[in-house]
Parts: structure tokens; C-alpha cells; sequence
């Protein structure tokens, strides 16, 4: 009987988009013991020469970790990615500065390479023989209902199949969650920002890397930025983000070398004059998008995770970290061995709110990081912030709680807004007051 009950439990999983998120899923579904089917629409990543699609890099931060020591990936996972323990800041006249992420305990995030991640979780997913991995395979139609999917392939083709559950993790333009959107009481909302981006390289030099590797490197020019994050083979990867009309105005060669020169004076011997024409002139730069919907699920047949259910601008470094964090989240309330319509639903009713909160946060960040970082009420902030965290344990600042806790995206920002008020409160004389003391005993414990 016991062997009819675990037969019972085991589904017929199919999870579509074996991208970060969804080779992630697959891997705890077949840890459970689910057959697991994962299609993706690419080819086998660990087979093509170029990878089509979005940044090379990306920022791993204590979710993603998490979600990864899960499945006994971190380790692994961290042996080839880069500590970033600070934004290295960039001014208009190349002078830099640094702003260190977590001084007390220097906490850091690590740029991963997307390639190289995803190849780690699919390599992953092969040794387990209860999933199949199906490549070159687009989801074109669904019956979410009776678990029915058409996929096409490179011949136009048209494959069948049937799953008990099928889970959506095929990105911000999800087919699945195109299905979800026809049914009543799913509510979806969409913005695409002003801001396109576009990606650069900075190459390696007599095979070291050109600026200091340890660092986020970040130019910030109010209305648009440019950001570098290092490479396994030291070279950067530098996105530049702008409002469409700037990237408009540069049309010709020398616009080009000029805007740099005026904005980048820095950066562009290092990126090089001849690369950034190809570069910049051989794409047009990408929408981004951010979008929030819900419910996350249907019945006990459909789920969406990762950016089918909640993309976000890239500008907190956290979608990744969140769809990863959407899996650990649901292996947490599938263990609880729940009937899977009711745990489907304790998962939309647990994350929702945060992943709302963290689509607003990636949004006020595009701010931060342009404007805010340049000014001195912005760095007189972060040094409150960091002093109040080394005297009072339960001040934590935002930017260590989204990025350095498992705290609910929310409660960071509830978490933000009494601090905010409590400082504001505390003003004048008061203010210095406390600072001076706060000074007198740090310097007494720690000096
Ligand atoms: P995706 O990575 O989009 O994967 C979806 C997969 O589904 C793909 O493999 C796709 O081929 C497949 N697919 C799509 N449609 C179908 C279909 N119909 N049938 C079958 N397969 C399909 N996040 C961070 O945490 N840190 C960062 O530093 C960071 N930087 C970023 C920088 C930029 C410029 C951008 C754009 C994003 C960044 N992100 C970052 C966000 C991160 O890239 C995404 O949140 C993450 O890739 C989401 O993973 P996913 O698996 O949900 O979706």
C-alpha cells in the first residue's frame, strides 16, 4: 500500500523552459521522486556555439546560494564565480571610489556566468534518470485543463504530450502564463520602461583583467548608466543603460566616440575604440520589461516560476535570485505533502506579495544606481546605515537585506520605511547627538 501511495505522489511533471529557473525546478521535482519532463525551445546550451539571448553575467546573491546549497550546487557553483564586495564607482572625470556592499561582515555578491550556471543545474538534471531533458522543443499550444502541450521543432514539427502538472519557467514572455491569462481571476499587468540596455565588452589585457575584479563597476550619469561586472577569463561585461531617445541620437561613429569621451572618458580605451563601434552599431539595444501578475498557479495542473511570473528590471540584480527563490519556496510547501491544488495555492499566497515587492524594488534601484550613488546624502545614508548595523543588530539596511538575507522581499521594505522614519524623527541635535555617541562607542569596542 505504501508503494500505491508513493506511485500516487509521483507525477507526471512538465516543465517548460530550461533556462535558470526551470532546470532548477526540474531538479527538485525529480528529487521528490516526479518523472520530470523538461523541454526547452534552445537548443542543448552545452553543445552551441553561441548562446542566443540575455546577459552573459549575472549577480548571485544569498537567494540564489540557498536555493543552489539545496540541491548540493553552490559550492560548484561558487568555485568559478567572481566576489564582487563593492560598487567601484566611476565619475565623469574617471575618478573612482568604492562603496563596500557589507563592511561588518563582508558579505559579497558573485558574478556567475549565465552559460556556465545553466550548464552546472542541466548537468545536474542528467543524473537523475527521472528526468528527460527534451531540446529544440517550443511550446506552442496548451490545455492547462487536461494537461495536454503541442511543441514544434526546428522542422516545424508538431510534438505532443501530456503532463499531470505543467510548470512554466519560460521567461518574461511565458507561453504558459499566456494560457493563465485567459482564464477568470488572473490579473496581469505589464510596463516596459523608457530604458533599453545594451551590452560591451571590456577585454582582458596580457591576460589580467583592465580595472580592479573585485567590484561591480558602476558609471552613473543621472539619466543613464553603464555598468561592468567581471568575467571568468577577466574580461567585463559592460551594459549600458539609457533611455531609447539617447541611444537615438547616436547614429554615426564619431557621435559615438564623442558621447563617450564626454561620459566614459574612462572606460573607452579600455572597451576600445574600434570594439565599441562594433559593438554598439551591431544590436539595437533591448526593452525591458517588468511584469506582475496572479495567481502563480491553476487548479493542481499549472505554475509559473521565475520571470513567467514575475520579470523585473535587472536593476536589483534579482531575478534570478527570485525565481530561485520561488523554488525553494515551493519545495518547502510541496514537502509538506499537502494535496497539491491546496500547496499550489499556499505558494501564490505566499510569494505574491514579495514578488510585487521586489519588481518596485528593482525599480527604485534603476534610480539608486544612476542618480542616487553619485550624491552625498546617498553616501552619508550608507555610512548611517552601516554604523547602526554594527551597533544595533536589528538594523538592517535594504540593500543587505535584499541582497544578504532570505527576508521576505516585503518585510525589506517595511523594514526600510520604519528606519526611514525613525531617522527622520530623530533630527538636529539629536541626530549628531546619537552619532557622536555611536562613534565614541564603536570606537571603544572596535578601535
Ligand atoms: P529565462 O532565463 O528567460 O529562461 C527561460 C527559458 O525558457 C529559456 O531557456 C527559453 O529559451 C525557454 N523558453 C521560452 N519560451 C519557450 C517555449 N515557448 N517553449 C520552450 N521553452 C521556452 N538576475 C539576477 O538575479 N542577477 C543579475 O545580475 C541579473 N542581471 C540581469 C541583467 C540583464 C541585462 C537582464 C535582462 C536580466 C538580468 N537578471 C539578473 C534577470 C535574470 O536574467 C532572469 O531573472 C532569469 O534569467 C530568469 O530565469 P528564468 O529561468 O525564469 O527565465
Amino acid at each position: 500500500r505504501q508503494e500505491a501511495g508513493d506511485e500516487r505522489r509521483r507525477r507526471r511533471v512538465a516543465v517548460v523552459g530550461a533556462g535558470l529557473v526551470g532546470s532548477l525546478a526540474a531538479l527538485n521535482f525529480a528529487r521528490m521522486g516526479n518523472h520530470v519532463d523538461l523541454y526547452e525551445y534552445r537548443e542543448d546550451i552545452r553543445h552551441a556555439l553561441v548562446v542566443q539571448g540575455r546577459s552573459i553575467n549575472l549577480a548571485l546573491s544569498q537567494r540564489g546560494r540557498r536555493a543552489l546549497a539545496a540541491v548540493g550546487l553552490e559550492e560548484k557553483v561558487l568555485a568559478t564565480a567572481i566576489p564582487m564586495r563593492g560598487r567601484m564607482l566611476h565619475n565623469i572625470k574617471g575618478m573612482t571610489s568604492v562603496v563596500l556592499y557589507d563592511p561588518c561582515n563582508n558579505q559579497c555578491l558573485y558574478s556567475v556566468g549565465r552559460r556556465q550556471l545553466n550548464e552546472v543545474l542541466l548537468d545536474a538534471c542528467d543524473k537523475f534518470p527521472n528526468i528527460q531533458c527534451h531540446f529544440e522543443h517550443k511550446l506552442t499550444a496548451a490545455n492547462l485543463r487536461e494537461g495536454s502541450m503541442e511543441f514544434r521543432n526546428p522542422k516545424e514539427e508538431v510534438i505532443s504530450a501530456g503532463a499531470d502538472l505543467i510548470v512554466g519557467c519560460d521567461g518574461a514572455f511565458s507561453s504558459v502564463r499566456q494560457q493563465l491569462v485567459r482564464l477568470p481571476g488572473f490579473n496581469y499587468s505589464q510596463e516596459y520602461i523608457e530604458t533599453g540596455y545594451l551590452e560591451l565588452c571590456i577585454p582582458s589585457k596580457l591576460g589580467d583583467f583592465q580595472m580592479p575584479a573585485n567590484y561591480l563597476h558602476i558609471w552613473p550619469r543621472d539619466s543613464f548608466m553603464m555598468i561592468a561586472l567581471p568575467n571568468q577569463d577577466k574580461s567585463f561585461t559592460v551594459t549600458l543603460s539609457m533611455p531609447f531617445e539617447v541611444f537615438a541620437k547616436i547614429q554615426s561613429k564619431e557621435q559615438l566616440l564623442e558621447f563617450f569621451r564626454t561620459n566614459f572618458r574612462d572606460a573607452l580605451p579600455l572597451i576600445g575604440e574600434e570594439q565599441l563601434i562594433k559593438d554598439f552599431f551591431k544590436t539595437r539595444p533591448q526593452h525591458l520589461v517588468s511584469i506582475k501578475c496572479r495567481p502563480y498557479h491553476y487548479a493542481d495542473k499549472a505554475l509559473i516560476l521565475g520571470d513567467a511570473a514575475h520579470a523585473m528590471v535587472p536593476y536589483y540584480g534579482q531575478g534570478m535570485n527570485a525565481g530561485m527563490e520561488d523554488v525553494t519556496l515551493l519545495t518547502g510547501i510541496l514537502d509538506k505533502q499537502l494535496p497539491l491544488d491546496k500547496a499550489l495555492a499556499q505558494f501564490t499566497e505566499s510569494r505574491w506579495q514579495d514578488a510585487f515587492a521586489i519588481c518596485d524594488l528593482a525599480m527604485y534601484n534603476y534610480v539608486e544606481m544612476r542618480d542616487l550613488t553619485k550624491r552625498w546624502s546617498f553616501r552619508l545614508r550608507k555610512w548611517l546605515d552601516t554604523l547602526l548595523f554594527r551597533i544595533f543588530p536589528g538594523w538592517i539596511p535594504l540593500y543587505n537585506s535584499v541582497s544578504f538575507s532570505s527576508m521576505p522581499y516585503s518585510q525589506c521594505i517595511a523594514n526600510r520605511k520604519w528606519q526611514d522614519q525613525l531617522l527622520k524623527r530623530v533630527s538636529g541635535a539629536t541626530l549628531i547627538g546619537v552619532i557622536l555617541a555611536a562613534g565614541a562607542i564603536y570606537a571603544k569596542r572596535f578601535i
